[in-house]
């Protein structure tokens, strides 16, 4: 049985990987950060896009099978109450001395766990850990990018609580899938932050004030099309998949008046500005000595045989069977319902 589920875990996650397109923005935004750094940072970077793109998603993928990892990619703020995002503890020592850490964890940690990754990141720098640096840098660009989704501030994550299921990958996979390309991604150089922290905070914040519109305009321009209007059909993986048709996803990505694109471009530059804080704070170690050796750096390996039971992020729970993951997943992905 063991292997049987080892197995269909497997093809899960391979056929995910597949249908890569929840991850598609993820590996956009980490690529595009890239090009943002300084000239004394540029170089080993670039010739590491690909390690830096690809493992975009590798947090993802780490949910289920690492214990702690789930609750580091969002903050279900409206769980502590009203305003919470501009009350909460902004340092995890502050937090721990109001709420148990169990209570922290069960809402989620992103802001804190991003700026403890930023710390990771410039220990790495400072040992100039070619491999460290490159995994905490492609982590910390998805961690990052995660807070700045404004479905990613709420126990409402996947429009679950408000008849809106599936929402979280319309708005953060859909949407840039279809439109980023006329996106504008030019965000200017990495600036230096003085509290990476307290940043990480401005995500959440902004993020979470965006939710309002991000569920409400769902709801409106669902009133508006009908059916048929508001999902198409397109083969996903060899299946005839329901998703939300194009026209509907232009209707909304306007009525967001382009707020995927700056959710993207804020991502982008804040990923940059992590990168390169962590890189100053360590002391602006020499990179291009690291040119000199290419970095191999062996996939990660992840234990997959007993998914752990943690919170849906897109609409995919590992409580469900595992022959049913990988329609869920497509279900979650494109609306099968
Ligand atoms: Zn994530």
């Amino acid at each position: 049985m063991r292997k049987f589920l080892a197995f269909t875990l497997f093809l899960f996650l391979s056929g995910a990987d597949l249908v890569a397109w929840g991850f598609f923005a993820h590996r956009k935004i980490n690529r595009l950060a890239v090009y943002t750094l300084p000239i004394e940072m540029i170089g080993f970077f670039k010739a590491n896009i690909e390690f830096i793109t690809e493992n975009a998603v590798n947090p993802d993928r780490r949910r289920y099978a690492v214990i702690g990892e789930a609750e580091k990619h969002f903050l279900d703020a409206d769980a502590y109450g009203d305003s919470a995002v501009f009350k909460l503890p902004r340092y995890w020592n502050q937090a721990l001395e109001i709420f148990t850490e169990e209570e922290l964890r069960r809402h989620g940690i992103g802001p804190w766990n991003a700026y403890h990754t930023k710390i990771q990141l410039t220990e790495a720098f400072k040992r100039k850990d070619a491999k460290a640096i490159l995994r905490l840098a492609a982590d910390l660009g998805h961690y990052i990018a995660d807070i700045n989704v404004p479905l990613h501030t709420t126990k409402n994550y996947n429009g679950q609580l408000t008849g809106q299921y599936g929402i979280h990958a319309f708005w953060e996979s859909r949407v840039p899938e279809l439109l980023s390309d006329d996106f504008d991604f030019f965000v200017g150089k990495a600036t230096y932050l003085e509290k990476p922290q307290l940043t990480a905070w401005d995500a959440v914040i902004v993020a979470h004030m965006a939710l309002d519109s991000v569920l409400n305009f769902e709801k409106v321009l669902t009133e508006r099309f009908d059916d048929d209007k508001k999902y198409s059909y397109e083969e996903r993986g060899g299946i005839s998949t329901r998703v939300y048709s194009r026209s509907f996803t232009i209707a909304y990505n306007d009525m967001l008046s382009g707020q995927v694109e700056r959710q993207m471009r804020r991502s982008v530059k804040m990923i940059a500005d992590f990168w390169y804080t962590a890189w100053i704070d360590a002391g602006q170690p020499d990179l291009n000595s690291l040119l000199k050796n290419p970095v191999e750096i062996p996939e990660e390996k992840m234990d997959n045989s007993k998914p752990l039971n943690v919170r849906e992020h897109e609409g995919i729970s590992s409580r469900e069977k595992p022959e049913d993951l990988r329609k869920s997943f497509m279900r979650a992905m494109w609306r099968i319902n």
